[in-house]
């Protein structure tokens, strides 16, 4: 389980090793993603809050990378943090987002991005529930939510850093 203490430190020294990387063009995002999509993920937008698809659903299943399929959150970490985005204590897996400082906006913010694409997915902040105090506060724009049923034929034709990481959930 990660801790603030873990997040500073990846944002300052260094980041967990993704397990593949995907690297694709502009050009190549921009055809493969919604420009809702393409905003948040690319461009570092910020989908207005409670009208996105996540912020109050909590079907059961995994949250995925809208740009690489990548396993990024379980349901059984969401919780309602009445912040009008999707809200997750913990990430599926240690290497699954890396952290970067964020100045941006007249704030002091961590931004999580996918390890694996780079794909801003939103920010992690220290005011979550205990016993370790994380709060994910992530754009659904940058989610693809797997229901319970479809986790396993996903995952047979997944075969990068989210087959391996099952094991883990
Ligand atoms: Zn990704």
């Amino acid at each position: 389980m990660l801790r603030w203490i873990d997040v500073l430190k990846y944002a300052k020294y260094s980041n967990p090793e993704p397990r593949v990387r995907v690297e694709k063009t502009e050009e190549e995002w921009q055809q493969l993603l919604t420009s809702q999509q393409y905003r948040v993920t690319r461009e570092k937008g910020t989908e207005p809050p409670y009208r996105n698809v996540y912020c109050r659903s909590y079907e059961p299943g995994i949250y995925t990378c809208v740009g690489c399929g990548s396993l990024l959150f379980s349901s059984s970490t969401k919780y309602h943090a009445i912040s009008g985005w999707p809200s997750f204590t913990q990430p599926a897996t240690k290497n699954a987002m890396k952290y970067s400082f964020d100045d941006s906006h007249n704030m002091q913010r961590i931004e999580v991005i996918c390890n694996v694409c780079d794909a801003h997915l939103g920010h992690v902040f220290n005011d979550g529930p205990e016993p370790h105090g994380l709060r994910y506060c992530i754009n659904s724009a940058s989610m693809v939510r797997v229901e319970e049923e479809e986790v396993d034929s996903v995952f047979r034709n997944n075969k990068g850093p989210a087959g391996e990481a099952k094991s883990q959930l």
